[in-house]
């Protein structure tokens, strides 16, 4: 079986994470979540007050970050690590998905986190998730999967998962909020989400988490060959 890149694309909360960090167990191989990048770069952002339409302040402050992945014993996964913290928690709260769109449109942002997930992608064996995998990041991916699920059960699955960690949030915010993210990621001028013509469609809203997966590992096994 040879080593391949799998790069998985598609809407937001349509559970891409889900089954990448699923089938990179089956397969041991690395799961990168390109999306905690653009929100770590996010965050840091908000903190230093960076005025998104200043491309020397957006510079300066690209150069003073640092992003990394570091495995959590606790929970078996890689947790995002902003300049040595760890910010895997709070770059899932609402604040952080509220501008992180805006942020992942600028095209240094994009040229900052592409230029990372390349090289971590420089030994293959490596199962990425996000919106330009398949297009921009590995054009040349052996496996590209476009996953979809219908709107409604979209905000359902993310509402359940805010709401555990915060239970003010409503399922109105949710909803609009993946609204506003699916509009300007696929409408952006820098590397749009789009479909790649070579992509796989994996439907999940009728599948459950075990057909998913599988169906996926099929695909996977297949391109190894
Ligand atoms: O995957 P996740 O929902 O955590 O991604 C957060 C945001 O990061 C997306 O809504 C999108 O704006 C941006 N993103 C991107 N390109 C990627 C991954 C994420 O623009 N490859």
């Amino acid at each position: 079986m040879k080593s391949i890149i799998i790069a998985i694309d598609g809407w937001s909360s349509c559970g891409k994470s889900t089954m990448a960090k699923q089938m990179a167990k089956e397969l041991n191989y690395l799961y990168v979540d390109s999306g905690a990048m653009y929100r770590a770069i996010t965050l840091y952002f908000l903190r230093q007050s960076v005025d998104f339409d200043k491309p020397k302040e957006i510079e300066k402050a690209l150069a003073e970050i640092e992003l990394d992945f570091r495995y959590n014993e606790t929970s078996g996964q890689a947790d995002m690590y902003l300049n040595d913290e760890n910010v895997e928690y709070m770059i899932r709260d609402l604040i952080v998905a509220e501008k992180v769109s805006e942020v992942a449109a600028i095209k240094e942002v994009r040229e900052f986190a592409v230029a990372a997930q390349q090289k971590m992608g420089e030994k293959k064996g490596v199962i990425m998730d996000g919106r330009d995998i398949g297009t921009v990041v590995f054009p040349k991916a052996e496996l590209k999967i476009f996953m979809t699920a219908d709107n409604a059960v979209r905000v359902e699955r993310r509402f359940k998962e805010m709401i555990a960690k915060n239970p003010n949030v409503t399922i109105e915010e949710v909803a609009e909020n993946i609204q506003m993210r699916d509009y300007i990621d696929s409408n952006r001028e820098h590397s749009p989400l789009r479909q790649a013509e070579d992509a796989i469609v994996i439907d999940n809203t009728n599948l459950t988490r075990e057909q998913q997966l599988k169906k996926a590992l099929d695909l996977a096994k297949q391109a190894m060959r």
